[in-house]
């Protein structure tokens, strides 16, 4: 995808569509070798009985501004929009050949989910997650470690989550392994942010949005729209950038960091230094420090400077932190910019945004939410919601002045009870679901546990 197409000629049609048919637009326009047919296929397939909401992402109000409420899916995070689909991409992409494909995934704790959720039992696949022990919630490692499926796996980490994802990339690249697979016809692919089946379907729901804002009469088509996006790992942010290329309204992208700010110091200052301590946050899905999908969005900024993008990599590998040119900067700055949230901070948000306007926020969510507030834009803004609070209850629950109980599974009674609102029924039903998974390895034992994993998987 080296130049992006545009939607521009679709957007008036666009605006009186749902969530379906704007998936069918922005999948059609961006992935050239598949079908109308097989595309509508996809789309029915990952969109229809998985959401509990036929809007998939609805849009509602908070206060003056909106929420885009992402986390309607199976796994009650925003990674599932793409998660549901890329198997269903995969499986038309491979559709006539018998190669299996073994998914490796390294998750900070929605990510894994997502993806054992996505391709549980799909023929032909296995998906393997690594997450780091000790560093995601409670209820994000239930979630995964009782993850049903013949075809899943599941290994803790002992390490960060920037761990994990060095060793998945050292796993892709350990050519010795990859021939070993390619005996007994299995192939690894990646299902994390880096692969572009996840980011594709993520533009969706900002041409939605937009959407469903001027069916509200809130915008006219044309009218800038300000998104404040929950930032870790770059991609969600780089699907509006990428939805912005291709002709949406898009006003201002606002990333909005927590503690680990190494985003934000970038687009403030275009300085990229990874060599800062790790902060645990009660946002731990974006406790990243390396943002994998920054590489990207280099290559569009500079018109698809490759060498340019490559000696920036090199700097960020050898010395820890890379520059960009001044130019670089100022088109970032044409539509990025940044703020940043502290636990602190984030906190407050949560519980001034429940007394204030009767909306619960998760501590992803609410991060951007702080980063809204202080914001003094004229364009409306929408705050991306990434989660739902019942993920979180624990810290939730201590941001709204409360007693957090120590089980897991008590909080979120507390806070069904202090809110009046019903848990999604994929977490509290993990209350009596099996744990089948209990294996931990050092960051030197990845390669290992896949080749193991795989060997179980396609026996
Ligand atoms: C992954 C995640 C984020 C960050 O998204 P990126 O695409 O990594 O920037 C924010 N909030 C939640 C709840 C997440 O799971």
């Amino acid at each position: 995808m080296d130049s992006l197409p545009s939607i521009a000629p679709s957007l008036e049609a666009a605006m009186g569509q749902g969530y379906h048919a704007n998936a069918r637009l922005v999948l059609g326009s961006l992935l050239d070798d598949i079908t109308p047919d097989e595309i509508s296929g996809c789309v029915e397939a990952a969109y229809a009985d998985n959401f509990d909401t036929p809007a998939v992402t609805p849009v509602t109000p908070m206060g003056a501004d909106w929420l885009l409420e992402l986390h309607h899916g199976p796994t009650s995070a925003f990674k599932d929009i793409a998660l549901q689909m890329l198997p269903q991409l995969m499986r038309v992409a491979r559709e006539g050949t018998d190669e299996r494909v073994m998914i490796v995934c390294a998750t900070s704790g929605d990510t894994g989910k997502a993806a054992l959720a996505g391709f549980a039992d799909v023929a032909g696949c296995g998906v393997t997650v690594f997450y780091p022990a000790g560093k995601v919630s409670d209820i994000q490692r239930l979630q995964m470690v009782t993850q049903p499926g013949a075809n899943v796996n599941v290994c803790a980490v002992e390490g960060t989550f920037d761990d994990c994802q060095t060793a998945v990339k050292r796993t892709f690249a350990d050519t010795a392994l990859a021939m070993r697979l390619a005996k007994d016809g299995v192939v690894l692919s990646s299902a994390n942010s880096i692969n572009v089946g996840r980011l594709v379907p993520q533009v969706t729901y900002y041409l939605d949005a937009y959407a469903q804002l001027s069916r509200r009469g809130t915008v006219t088509l044309g009218d800038p729209v300000d998104f404040f996006v929950p930032t870790g790992n770059f991609g969600d942010v780089l699907a509006g950038y990428y939805a912005k290329r291709m002709g949406l309204p898009v006003g201002r992208l606002v990333v909005a960091s927590n503690s680990n700010d190494v985003l934000y110091d970038f687009i403030s200052t275009g300085t990229y230094d990874r060599r800062r301590p790790f902060v645990k946050t009660i946002s731990p899905s974006m406790d990243i420090l390396v943002s994998s999908n920054l590489e990207r969005l280099l290559f569009y900024l500079s018109d698809g400077d490759c060498e340019l993008v490559a000696s920036l990599m090199s700097d960020l590998d050898e010395k820890g932190s890379y520059t960009v040119p001044p130019s670089i900067l100022e088109r970032l700055h044409e539509t990025f910019s940044a703020g940043r949230a502290t636990d602190e901070q984030t906190a407050e948000a949560i519980r001034s945004t429940w007394e204030g306007d009767h909306v619960l926020l998760d501590p992803h969510t609410a991060v951007a939410k702080h980063v809204l507030d202080g914001d003094d834009g004229e364009a409306p803004r929408v705050c991306l919601s990434t989660a739902s609070p019942f993920k979180f209850s624990a810290d939730v629950l201590r941001a709204l002045g409360e007693d957090a109980p120590a089980d897991g599974f008590a909080c979120m009674d507390a806070l069904a009870g202090l809110s009046g609102l019903t848990p999604p029924s994929g977490l509290s039903s993990l209350r009596d679901a099996e744990v089948r998974f209990s294996d931990v390895v050092a960051t030197d034992g990845l390669e290992a546990y896949v080749e193991s994993a795989c060997a179980r998987t396609f026996a």
